[in-house]
């Protein structure tokens, strides 16, 4: 799905119409940024204003998230093509943190092991300090990649405005975390607060 030609698509609709963006936003109950934000490409609707904001420009969900008019001949092909990006989007995301864990349970369990050889068994002094070396190295080979892994695999939401964005590398490893949130600071408010993880840009209510 691409979030640029949908907002220009949206735009192009919207001035069709003759509509300004506080007209669509005061029919859909929404703000006028959040209009502002479709069109620019940052961000698509919540699922619930997808169907409104669709009757609106007159154009059905198919072509919507194909961001183009379609006919006849196109619209089944779009429409399957859609429905996989959908689905594969969210996957995408799961698999991606499932992924992580395996790695960084691999890493771990290779640098034990090798730090458990270099303990007890009895060899050379240069041998023992080898091991620990490229355990070491495992160990943090382990988890940037799980760290890549499972910073690509979500998005996070402002607590204050909404806004979901992709932290930096160096954020996500410095930032407080639990499991399912991380203390980061917002791109668009630039408040910092307890951003819960999200599986993907779109809300999904
Ligand atoms: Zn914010």
């Amino acid at each position: 799905m691409d979030q640029v030609k949908i907002g220009q698509f949206i735009k192009a609709l919207r001035r069709e119409k003759n509509l300004t963006q506080r007209e669509v936003a005061e029919e859909l109950l929404i703000s006028e940024k959040t209009v502002s934000k479709w069109e620019t490409g940052n961000g698509l609707p919540e699922v619930s204003l997808m169907k409104p904001l669709c009757d609106l420009l007159g154009i059905s969900l198919n072509e919507f998230f194909s961001g183009e008019r379609l006919d006849e001949k196109q619209y089944y092909e779009k429409a399957e093509a859609n429905i996989m990006s959908l689905v594969e989007e969210k996957a995408k995301a799961k698999k991606n943190i499932v992924l992580s864990i395996i790695v960084i349970v691999m890493a771990l369990i290779a640098s034990i092991t090798l730090i458990l050889i270099a303990g007890l068994i009895d060899m050379a002094v240069w041998l023992k300090i080898t091991s620990i070396v490229i355990a070491v190295i495992l160990l943090v080979c382990g988890i940037t990649v799980a760290i890549v892994l499972d910073r690509d695999a979500g998005v996070f939401e402002c607590p204050h405005c909404g806004e979901r964005f992709v932290p930096t590398a160096t954020a996500y490893v410095f930032a407080m975390h639990g499991i399912t949130w991380r203390r980061l600071r917002c791109p668009k408010c630039h408040k910092k607060g307890f951003c819960r993880k999200k599986l993907s840009r779109e809300n999904e209510t």
